[in-house]
């Protein structure tokens, strides 16, 4: 689902975020993303969202070949990416139920499609009840179920989160963490980026570790090396 070959990246200011990275992620593997402020893991996130060009190397996602990638084609990637942020995103003057229909609305679902469909992805996260609400009416954990409901509702089958509980108490945190755990049990992909030691001790899964722009160390969900 996911291969990065002998991936670099050097940022036009001569910064070198990554060096010959080697990744394979599996559909329907959940995976930690960890290391220290500046390792390089937003950067590897944003070469797989094509935010970011890699320097060379070999990069695909969903068998579509990123290095060689037309601009016009990256928004139909995105289609298959649901995407959360640290800092929300939520758009301010929309409610909740907004917010999740916004996202159907920007790639075509029809009204009567997303009538239907919102409110059973907003019953997902449990957040029925506060469909009318605003998002500075929520809490931080509830803004980001929110981003979590946007990110489902176009069925992706991944979901790329970058430091999603960077900006919530840590008992939601692991509300967060829970949530995307079953969202994967049903086969969706999970990368999420995180720095929180506690998460990613007590879910166990798949840990990439980052230090200085190279993968350092993968283990997977049992604990086992495997780089
Ligand atoms: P211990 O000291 O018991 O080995 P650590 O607190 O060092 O435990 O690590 C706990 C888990 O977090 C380990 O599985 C480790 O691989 C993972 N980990 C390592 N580095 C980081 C990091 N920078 N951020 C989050 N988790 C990390
Ligand atoms: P992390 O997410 O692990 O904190 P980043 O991927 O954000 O690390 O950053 C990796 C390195 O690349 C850092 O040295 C950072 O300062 C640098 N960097 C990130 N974005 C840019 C950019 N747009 N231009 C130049 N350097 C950048």
């Amino acid at each position: 689902m996911i291969e990065l070959s002998h991936i670099s990246k050097t940022y036009p200011n001569g910064t070198h975020a990554l060096y010959d990275v080697n990744l394979h992620v599996d559909k329907g593997e959940f995976v930690f993303i960890v290391g220290s402020s500046g390792a390089g893991k937003s950067t590897l996130l944003k070469l797989i969202t094509c935010e970011e060009k890699a320097d060379g190397g070999k990069l695909t996602v969903n068998g579509q070949d990123l290095i060689s990638i037309k601009r016009h084609e990256v928004p139909y990637l995105r289609r298959t990416m649901g995407m959360v942020f640290q800092d929300f995103r939520l758009i301010a003057k929309m409610t909740v139920f907004e917010n999740v229909a916004f996202a159907m609305h920007i790639v075509g679902a029809s009204r009567r499609e997303i009538r239907k469909r919102v409110p059973y992805i907003l019953g997902l996260v449990n957040l029925q009840s506060k469909a009318d609400c605003y998002p500075a009416e929520l809490s931080g954990g509830e803004q980001q179920r929110v981003g979590l409901a946007r990110a489902l509702v176009n069925n992706p089958n991944m979901i790329i989160a970058d430091e999603p509980t960077g900006n919530i108490d840590p008992a939601l945190s692991f509300e967060i963490v829970d949530l995307l755990s079953e969202i994967n049990l049903r086969g969706t992909t999970i990368l999420m980026v995180t720095h929180e030691h506690s998460l990613v001790k007590h879910f166990q899964k798949r840990i990439v570790e980052i230090h200085g722009g190279r993968i350092v160390a993968d283990t997977n969900e049992l604990g086992a090396a495997t780089l």
